[in-house]
């Protein structure tokens, strides 16, 4: 079972088993962006950071969507420090230990890392490929993993979360294997 994470503009993922995308209800098998999940605290560094549920296009309040991937990181960065930034400069700011930047990218790592976890848990997958821009930063991505183990109910010896073969076209590619394997 291998789970497809999308953390691209916005959060999305979907489930392969047998090497069979699972569809599921309306074919929204995998869809961990939505929904009113996003944690209002976060602890850093034993500091209480609150964060409010912010309206999401969907309709609900409090999507991880709103900020999980690229655009969201960008929305988290102005929620905590009124800045903007880009998400690649907020990613670069990170790497070069600069502190806004820093605190941002421990928050995001928290608000998806847990989300993952209890995705990983209820759908038993032992692998978890992301597709996306954010993908293809290597070290965000093995931060990530380690934030996952720590909430997953049984970490792994080996790495469960780990760039997709087609980062930035993975979700593209799976939509085209879907409408072949529908048709
Ligand atoms: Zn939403």
């Amino acid at each position: 079972m291998v789970f497809g994470a999308i953390l691209g503009s916005g959060v999305g993922g979907g489930l392969v088993a047998d090497g069979r995308i699972i569809t599921g209800q309306n074919g929204l098998t995998g869809e961990w962006g939505h929904g009113p999940i996003t944690l209002t605290e976060v602890d850093i560094e034993g500091e209480t950071i609150r964060l409010p549920r912010q309206p999401c296009p969907c309709g609900q309040k409090g999507c991880l969507d709103s900020y999980g991937g690229a655009r969201g990181l960008e929305n988290l960065h102005r929620t905590l420090h009124d800045v903007n930034a880009s998400s690649l400069d907020i990613i670069a700011g990170w790497q070069q230990q600069e502190v806004q930047a820093n605190r941002t990218i421990q928050v995001w790592l928290q608000l998806v890392s847990q989300p993952l976890a209890y995705t990983i848990n209820i759908t038993g997958a032992s692998l978890v490929a992301v597709g996306g821009g954010l993908a293809s930063v290597a070290a965000l991505m093995g931060a990530l993993n380690e934030e996952v183990q720590r909430y997953v109910l049984r970490s792994t010896r080996h790495r469960l979360v780990v760039p997709g073969t087609f980062a930035h076209n993975g979700g593209m590619i799976g939509a085209a294997l879907l409408a072949r394997q529908v048709a």
